[in-house]
């Protein structure tokens, strides 16, 4: 898939923290027939014909533009996919992160780097593979809103506002996700059998 795409589809596909292997490539298709096919393949993204407005390739299971909109293709990765869903802590900051990714390897090192909360030794501690991450991910964090603190993450150049970090203990956390997932199909990816170092205050 790589090949058949541009420089420029690569590093926004990067940007959007996709690459080449989330690429349905449906330009040999039907649209009624791609629709089917990209959901069977759980891919993201579409390799269709140019849009109008700025002759793009790539596309939403929708088939919108997703290079002159955005926010179709943030909408789509984070609601519709099953993803990790994840607890994170840093033993540094003393700070726990709820997060959502499709890559739990590739965003331990992305956390680390971004420096969330000024620390680099973010581990992840509890981890489920869900439907709809994305959606679950903001009930857990608003029913952790009072502990919610105020931080800022250098990503791609650019100071950015976090909102996932929280003041509470891992039992609290767990508590929180316990609470939103019970009841619903997931499988868990990590469960560290010793989390009382992250029992934060
Ligand atoms: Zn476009």
């Amino acid at each position: 898939m790589e090949d058949e795409l541009t420089k420029e589809e690569l590093a926004f596909l990067a940007s959007q923290g996709l690459g080449a292997a989330d690429v349905f490539d449906a330009r040999y298709y039907s649209q009624a027939t791609w629709f089917r096919l990209i959901k069977e393949a759980g891919k993201t993204v579409a390799l269709g014909s140019p849009c109008r407005k700025g002759r793009h390739r790539l596309r939403s299971r929708k088939g919108h533009c997703v290079q002159c909109d955005t926010k179709v293709l943030a909408f789509a990765g984070r609601y519709d996919l099953k993803q990790y869903l994840y607890i994170a802590g840093s033993l540094r900051a003393r700070l726990i992160k709820i997060g959502v990714c499709r890559d739990l390897g590739q965003r331990i090192r992305q956390i680390c780097a971004e420096r969330h909360g000024d620390a680099r030794d973010w581990e992840v501690i509890y981890a489920v593979k869900i439907e709809r991450a994305g959606e679950i991910e903001e009930r857990v964090l608003a029913r952790l809103g009072r502990y919610a603190i105020d931080s800022q993450y250098w990503k791609n150049g650019f100071l950015q506002q976090s909102t996932e970090l929280r003041r509470c203990s891992i039992s609290l956390a767990l508590k929180a996700m316990s609470a939103e997932i019970e009841g619903k199909d997931y499988d868990t990816a990590t469960d560290w059998r010793d989390k009382s170092a992250y029992e934060f205050d």
